[in-house]
C-alpha cells in the first residue's frame, strides 16, 4: 500500500499543506524544529488515531486553532480509499471515503504504518511497559483483532486489581475474574508467541545482512511464570502448550500471594521480551550500536513479516535515523530499504545523509512549509 497524497490543516506547526508522494522513497529534509517529525506524526495519526509523542489530542492541534484536519488518499493494490480525520480538543471524527466511522477498531488497520523514531533505539533499556507496547503494536499490525483481546484483558486486569485492593476482597468475585481472564490472557500469550516465531527468521536475516554478519540475533519472550527465556529462531522454542500450562498453574496457585501483595501475580501484562545476541541477553551484553541496530532490524523485519504472512506492504516512517548509524551500515540500510520497496517517509537534517540515487521524491521543510524539489 502507499499514500498518493496528504492534506493537512492546523496540525502542530503545519498550517496548510498539500503533498503528492512517490510510492517509493520520500525524503524530508530541513533544520531542527521546522516540522519534519510533525509530518510523520500526521501520517501516523491517520493510521492510529493518535500521535506518537503523547496521547493528548489538543497537543496535535496548532496553537490557537480550534481543530486540525488530516486527509490522505491511500492506494491499496490499485483500490483507492480516502481516510480523513477531524481533530477537536477532546474529540476526533474519522471518515472512510467520506462516511463517518465511529468505532476505532473499524478504522485502525486500514492504513498500516510502521514507525521508527530515535527514542526506539533505547527500547532494550526502556521500561518493560514500553517494550510490551512495542510488541503489542507489532502483533496488532499483523492481526488487528488482537486489539479486542488486549482491550478486554486490560479492562479485566483493572477490575481484578481494584478487587484485590479492597479492604475485604471478595474471593467469589476474584474467581469470576480469574475465569474470565484466563482465556483472554492465553489468547494474548499465544498471539505474541506465534508472532515472535514468525518474526524470528526475518530478524536474524535482517540483522546479519545490514548490521553484523558475525552475530546471531534471536528474539526472546520472558514469561513472568518461567525462569528461562523462550528463544525463537534458534532451536525448538519451549512449546506453546507448556507456556500456557505454566501460566495456568502459576496463576491458580497464586491467590494467597495476590491477596498479600494486592496485585495480580502473572499474565501478559507482566511478561517481557527482548533479544539474545550470541547466546547472551542483549540488554546487558550488546554494544550501544548493536542495540540501535537491533531496534531498527526489528522494524524492517516487521515489514518483511507483514508482507510474507499477510501480503501487506505497510508504509515505513523513519524519523531522523541518519544520526543513529555509522556510514557503512547507513549505506547498507538504504540499499536494503530500496530492495524491499515499501513506501518510505524519511526525515533528516541534511539531504547529504541520504544516498540520493535511491530517493524518488525529496521535500524541503522550512518553518511549517513543505516544498517539493
Ligand atoms: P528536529 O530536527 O529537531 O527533530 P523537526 O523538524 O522534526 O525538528 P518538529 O518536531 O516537527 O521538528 O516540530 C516543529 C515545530 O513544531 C517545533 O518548533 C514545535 O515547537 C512546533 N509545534 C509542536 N506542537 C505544535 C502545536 N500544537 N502548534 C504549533 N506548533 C507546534
Ligand atoms: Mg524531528
Amino acid at each position: 500500500m502507499f499514500l498518493e497524497s496528504i492534506d493537512i490543516k492546523h496540525f502542530r506547526n503545519l498550517t496548510d499543506i498539500h503533498l503528492e508522494f512517490s510510492p517509493g522513497f520520500n525524503v524530508f529534509y530541513g533544520a531542527n524544529a521546522q516540522g519534519k517529525s510533525n509530518l510523520l506524526e500526521a501520517i501516523y495519526t491517520l493510521a492510529f488515531l493518535k500521535g506518537f509523542r503523547g496521547d493528548r489530542l489538543p497537543d496535535l492541534i496548532e496553537f490557537d486553532a480550534s481543530g486540525a484536519q488530516l486527509s490522505t488518499l491511500l492506494n491499496r493494490e490499485g483500490a483507492k480509499t480516502r481516510l480523513s480525520l477531524a481533530l477537536e480538543s477532546h474529540t476526533r471524527h474519522a471518515y472512510i471515503d467520506g462516511s463517518p466511522c465511529t468505532r476505532a477498531r473499524d478504522y485502525m488497520g486500514i492504513l498500516r504504518a510502521i514507525l521508527f523514531i530515535p527514542m526506539d533505539v533505547s527500547i532494550q533499556q526502556a521500561a518493560p511497559q514500553l517494550r510490551r507496547t512495542w510488541l503489542d503494536k507489532m502483533v496488532f499490525n499483523l492481526k488487528p483483532a488482537y486489539l479486542l483481546d488486549l482491550e478486554q484483558y486490560q479492562k479485566l486486569v483493572k477490575q481484578k486489581s481494584a478487587a484485590l485492593r479492597c479492604e475485604h476482597p471478595d474471593t467469589a468475585l476474584l474467581d469470576v475474574y480469574d475465569a474470565q481472564i484466563f482465556p483472554v490472557a492465553s489468547r494474548l500469550i499465544e498471539a505474541r508467541y506465534q508472532y515472535l516465531q514468525l518474526l524470528a527468521p526475518h530478524i536474524t536475516r535482517v540483522f546479519s545482512k545490514i548490521f553484523d554478519e558475525s552475530f546471531d540475533c534471536f528474539p526472546v519472550y520472558k514469561s513472568a511464570t518461567r525462569t528461562e527465556n523462550i528463544v525463537f529462531g534458534k532451536d525448538m522454542p519451549t512449546p506453546l502448550q507448556a507456556v500456557l500450562e505454566g501460566y495456568r498453574n502459576h496463576q491458580s496457585g497464586a491467590r494467597h500471594k495476590e491477596l498479600a501483595r494486592q496485585q495480580i501475580a502473572s499474565g501478559p501484562h507482566r511478561d517481557d521480551w527482548g533479544f539474545e545476541l550470541n547466546g547472551r541477553h542483549a540488554r546487558y551484553y550488546a554494544s550501544q550500536g548493536q542495540q540501535r541496530a537491533m531496534s531498527l532490524a526489528i522494524k524492517i523485519a516487521e515489514i518483511e513479516c507483514l508482507k510474507q504472512e499477510a501480503g501487506i506492504e505497510p508504509v515505513f516512517l523513519l524519523d531522523d535515523v541518519s544520526s543513529e548509524l555509522d556510514p557503512v551500515r547507513h549505506k547498507r540500510l538504504f540499499e536494503y530499504l530500496n530492495a524491499i520497496s515499501a513506501q518510505t517517509f524519511l526525515t533528516t537534517t541534511s539531504r547529504h545523509h541520504v544516498p540520493i540515487e535511491n530517493v524518488a521524491h525529496i521535500f524541503r521543510v522550512e518553518n511549517g512549509r513543505i516544498t517539493s524539489e
